[in-house]
């Protein structure tokens, strides 16, 4: 799964730089010109990251920064902005507004590139890795295959994106909504009880030949992968 970058932006030769050269090293992007559509857009599908532009008609960067890290879907999205040297003296207040970095114009591509990745690796832990291992289960992230003490685990899709996010942070627990969110996004309307029954597909795929259970039912919680349940 190719992480996703949203790009907001209102320069239209930027944007076409900084699209190709997050597609260039293995993002997918998503691009709005504006302040309110870069919201709607980090809405419909929650970003892994966000650039954010400070001078943007309509909102400010600032004004959307604010609104972003107030919303509860996005407001763990890190974000970088960027801004004008002449805005440099301003930059307290982007960092008060919730931006997690910034990064001054002009800037070289491949500079912006490393911050992305190192503040993909500090929100993500698991991010860059390959494989994700947790008690016997090998989840191997460039080939899309699951391992359980070795042997092949059949997925399906909504199973596998499952287990990824439950494998990002083991022992913690995600709500039905936040699985919600991950997995299906918030653009279509699917109800909380659909996570049960992909959760339940899971289980048995992981749980053939009797293996011992790895994802804890929290009553009213969630689930979470834990080897101690
Ligand atoms: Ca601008």
């Amino acid at each position: 799964m190719k992480p996703l970058i949203l790009i907001v932006e209102d320069e239209p030769p930027l944007i076409e730089i900084l699209k190709y050269n997050f597609e260039d090293a293995g993002f997918r992007t998503s691009l709005a010109t504006d302040g309110d559509e870069g919201i709607l857009k980090a809405q419909e599908e929650v970003p892994d990251l966000i650039i954010l532009d400070w001078m943007l008609p309509k909102r400010s960067g600032i004004e959307v920064c604010r609104k972003l890290k107030q919303d509860k879907h996005t407001k763990t999205v890190p974000i970088i902005m960027l801004t004008a040297r002449s805005e440099e003296s301003d930059l307290i207040l982007g960092l008060d507004s919730g931006a997690d970095d910034y990064v001054v114009k002009p800037f070289s591509p491949r500079e912006l590139i490393a911050r992305v990745n190192a503040t993909l690796r500090r929100s993500k832990p698991s991010f860059g890795e390959e494989k994700l291992i947790y008690s016997d289960i090998e989840f191997n992230v460039s080939s899309q295959k699951v391992f359980r003490n070795g042997s092949a685990v059949p997925l399906g899709p909504k199973e596998f994106r499952i287990l990824n996010v439950l494998l990002e942070k083991p022992t913690r627990v995600f709500s039905r909504e936040q699985l919600l969110d991950r997995v299906w996004g918030r653009d279509v309307y699917v109800e909380e009880r659909t996570v049960d029954v992909h959760i339940r597909r899971l289980r048995k795929a992981l749980n053939a030949d009797s293996k011992v259970n790895l994802i804890r039912t929290v009553r009213g919680g969630g689930y979470s992968i834990d080897e101690d349940q």
